[in-house]
């Protein structure tokens, strides 16, 4: 018989959805793809020929399950030029992918006798994994009428002896949500009346942000000693199928991280490692680039969805993605998501494939052309009009 901990294993439905995606566009179907959480540019030439040359080089084999020294003080130094905080490079476990920190930190922190707070809507993976290790997955609401941010009193009201951890994302996967410094200054303060609760911040979308300077929860020297920092490459440097990502650990969980590597993925993909040192040495210029798009981009979407009757949307912070509240269309987020791939050809997801709490909302990402943006949202538009959706 296989293990109740797999049979509570969840899922990313926006892999469901590209899959459907692709199908209807090999029928010849024209396929919008507002589905898929990547970002929709090449990666930067030189660090692909950084990994090019690490081959040629010989870097064939195995490297230390917690990442090749240069990476990590790489890393060190890219987080002193971003946060002006110093860190040392023994703290850094270099993983395949950013989820894998996720991973690791929620096996590190599960177990039947803890509880483990996380964003609703949110990423799925983290309730996926803290259901599969056994521990009881308590949803922190992230609501359109906070911004889509964080309710510091009802965090607090949720902590009790067993939470062993608190998962944080800013800016937030579905929702484009900031936590404000001024937030976060509230939330540390109260943070520390709880010294055996541990923080994982997952900070992937930390440099895809519009209007504001990121302020990292490393800047908090109180909560330094039970804070997990989650960062990777794979959408600052439009790197997901490179599967490279990192954790910034206590000094004393970083062995154990190390360890639950060597246990399980022995080690990160060697050229890949090199290529991330050329990413984080390089020119950033096309972060840059990438991000002023996807500010156009995001304002072009925003204001096409509020046109659309039935559909309101307000403006994301960061990540690229936008959340429109669904609810005078009179339809359910997964019959919303399912009109739109099937009948209009736009692929989009369902907001409770975030949680709960994504009923009667829609998540698009707006990784995708102007261009193709513009046709999905005008699709959506005349469907709402002829089938008269509510304003
Ligand atoms: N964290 C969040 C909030 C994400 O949205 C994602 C990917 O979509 C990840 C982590 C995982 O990133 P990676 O592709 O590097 O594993």
């Amino acid at each position: 018989m296989i293990s109740k901990n797999i049979q509570n294993l969840g899922t990313e439905n926006a892999f469901v959805v590209l899959a459907r995606a692709e199908e209807l566009s090999r029928k010849g179907k024209n396929v919008i793809n507002l589905g898929i959480g990547q970002p929709d540019f090449k990666t930067a030439n030189h660090i692909v020929e950084a990994a090019i040359k690490a081959l040629k080089d010989g870097h064939h084999g195995y490297t230390p399950g917690n990442g090749i020294l240069e990476l990590r003080e790489a890393i060190t130094e890219d987080i002193y030029i971003r946060h002006k905080e110093k860190i040392n490079p023994d703290q850094v476990v270099v993983v395949p992918g950013g989820k894998v920190t996720m991973w690791h930190c929620i096996l590190m922190f599960g177990g039947k006798e803890n509880e483990i707070l996380y964003p609703n809507p949110g990423f799925p993976i983290y309730e996926s994994a803290i259901n599969y290790s056994g521990a009881k997955a308590i949803p922190i609401p992230i609501l359109e009428e906070n911004n889509f941010s964080i309710n510091i009193e009802q965090i607090v009201s949720l902590i009790n002896n067993k939470t062993s951890l608190l998962i944080l994302n800013s800016p937030g996967n579905p929702t484009g949500g900031l936590i404000k410094k001024s937030d976060l200054d509230i939330l540390v303060k109260k943070l520390e009346e709880f010294p055996n609760l541990y923080i994982l911040s997952d900070e992937i979308y930390s440099q895809i942000l519009y209007d504001e300077n990121y302020n990292s929860m490393l800047k908090y020297s109180s909560i330094k000693n039970r804070l997990i920092i989650l960062e990777g490459w794979s959408k600052t440097y439009a790197m997901t199928g490179w599967r490279i990502g990192y954790g910034i650990w206590p000094l004393k969980l970083a062995e154990k991280a190390t360890r639950l590597n060597v246990n399980s993925i022995s080690c990160t993909n060697a050229p890949t490692q090199y290529a991330a040192i050329a990413a984080l040495k390089g020119p950033q210029d096309q972060v840059k680039t990438m991000v002023k798009e996807f500010k156009e981009r995001k304002e072009l979407i925003v204001n096409m969805t509020n046109n659309i009757p039935g559909f309101s949307c307000i403006t994301p912070e960061g990540a690229f993605y936008t959340m429109p509240n669904i609810k005078k269309t009179g339809l359910s987020s997964k019959e919303m998501e399912t009109l739109l791939l099937e009948k209009l050809y736009v692929a989009s997801v369902a907001g409770t494939s975030f949680g709960s709490y994504g009923e009667g909302y829609i998540r698009f990402s707006y990784a995708n052309s102007k261009e193709n943006i513009k046709r999905a949202l005008n699709r959506i538009h005349d469907y709402a009009i002829e089938n008269n959706w509510n304003s």
